[in-house]
């Protein structure tokens, strides 16, 4: 951790235990989802001007367009993503400035990141390695369509919106495995699919607003 942290340091635990009271209030009850966000420091992802609001549920500017996703979604998606179970192999498509990836680490055995925007991944890797968090592989790549070559995958979540659902990420679920992404082309709906006995099953949730996932790498 690097030292202009420190201030803040000091007090985030507790900002951060009344994080996860809130999430607890709005609805989150998986303990395992509870317990990592609740040790990995949001603050330190975020550029130090923002740190001071890293703890409120709100979503805030990573740089090029793109955002940190509020903790309160993070904790829906990723409590959605386990429904209860422990996860082996698990993709995430959007990086972004690594947060999440970060409280995947501990909740799954193997953790992959792709991220499209270069030096985004770049900073994400950056901040994983500043916190020792070793575990997750990230990569530079379009998501899209999924990692073909590592999967198939117990879950996969996606922080950027798509208008349809990519074939692919469907056919590197594993059995019993789970998407969770925001899905729709005018209103984004917060949508999971399930690799079932009889087959894939879609289900569709509330309303969310994400970025939009774009196809290529920059
Ligand atoms: N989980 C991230 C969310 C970042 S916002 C965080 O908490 O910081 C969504 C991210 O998805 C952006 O960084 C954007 O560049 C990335 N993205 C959009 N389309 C993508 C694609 N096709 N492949 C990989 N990443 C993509």
């Amino acid at each position: 951790m690097s030292t202009h942290h420190v201030g803040i340091g000091m007090t985030s635990q507790r900002t951060r235990a009344r994080m996860i009271a809130r999430l607890r209030e709005q609805g989150i009850t998986d303990e395992v989802v509870l317990a990592a966000m609740e040790v990995v420091p949001r603050h330190i992802f975020v550029d130090e001007a923002l740190a001071s609001r890293a703890y409120e549920d709100i979503a805030l500017p990573i740089g090029f367009g793109q955002t940190i996703s509020q903790p309160y979604i993070v904790a829906r998606m990723l409590q959605l993503l386990r429904s209860g179970h422990a996860l082996g192999r698990v993709l995430e498509i959007g990086t972004g400035c690594g947060y999440q990836t970060a409280v995947l680490a501990k909740l799954a055995k193997e953790v992959y990141s792709v991220e499209r925007i270069a030096p985004l991944l770049n900073k994400a890797k950056q901040t994983l390695r500043e916190l020792r968090v070793y575990g997750p592989r990230l990569r530079h790549a379009d998501g899209t369509m999924g990692l073909a070559e590592v999967g198939p995958f117990d879950g996969i979540v996606m922080a950027a919106a798509a208008t349809h659902v990519p074939e692919e990420l469907l056919e590197q679920l594993a059995p019993g495995g789970r998407l969770v992404l925001p899905l729709g082309v005018n209103e984004q709906f917060l949508t999971m699919f399930e690799h079932t006995a009889e087959g894939i099953t879609e289900t569709v949730l509330e309303p969310v607003k994400f970025v939009p996932l774009k196809p290529g790498v920059s």
